[in-house]
């Protein structure tokens, strides 16, 4: 997606350990127009699949799972990192390694919102090793739900994850796919012979 590659160029950080800040437009400060963008862009890849929910974790991948949600008519629900009190007890879970924070942390969602009528959108803001997706699917397969494919804004193809995934057989859609980064910036994988 041209819109989202040209705002990584402008306003994407390169930080040490293969990370990029994207907090300009996504992950910190969110742009509501890229965001209307990318959840249409999403929902055209994946319509007319009978998808029931677009399935997210907090907090990033919020902002465009709800445009996604929106833009094919179902709703959206994002799983919990932290539990609060007002989480019933009634939950799936499961546990994720973050690749930024380098920790294991605990996910939760509630039993009522993913059940076997369900077939799933899985949207995240980054795809790295693919820890994030595994945890993810791993609580849709505790509902019973079927996984439609996986919406995924940045995908920084040479940490492996989506590979793994497209491997499996599914459809991972990714918006921006870096190939690697230079001293100089990105370099996404249609620019790379
Ligand atoms: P994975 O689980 O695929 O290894 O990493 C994906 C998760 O880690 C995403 O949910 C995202 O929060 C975080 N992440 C991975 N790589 C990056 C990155 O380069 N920049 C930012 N901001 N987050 C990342």
């Amino acid at each position: 997606m041209k819109l989202l590659e040209d705002r990584i160029r402008k306003d994407g950080r390169i930080l040490p350990g293969n990370i990029l800040k994207v907090d300009q437009f996504v992950n910190h400060q969110v742009d509501p127009e890229l965001m209307i963008e990318m959840g249409k862009d999403f929902a055209e890849h994946f319509k007319g699949q009978g998808i029931t929910k677009v399935v997210t974790l907090e907090v990033s991948g919020i902002s465009m799972a709800l445009t996604t949600a929106l833009a094919l008519g179902v709703p959206m629900v994002f799983v919990k990192k932290i539990s609060s009190k007002t989480l019933s007890n009634d939950t799936y879970h499961s546990k994720v390694f973050s690749y930024t924070k380098k920790i294991e942390y605990d996910i939760r969602v509630d039993k009522r919102f993913i059940t076997p009528e369900d077939k799933v959108l899985i949207i995240d803001d980054f795809l790295a090793n693919g820890q994030a997706l595994h945890g993810l699917s791993d609580l849709c397969r505790q509902g019973g739900a079927e996984i439609a494919g996986f919406g995924i804004a940045i995908e920084k193809v040479f940490q492996g994850g989506g590979k793994e995934f497209r491997e499996q057989g599914y459809d991972v859609y990714s918006l921006a796919m870096i190939d690697h980064f230079t001293e100089d910036g990105v370099v996404f994988s249609h620019e790379v012979a």
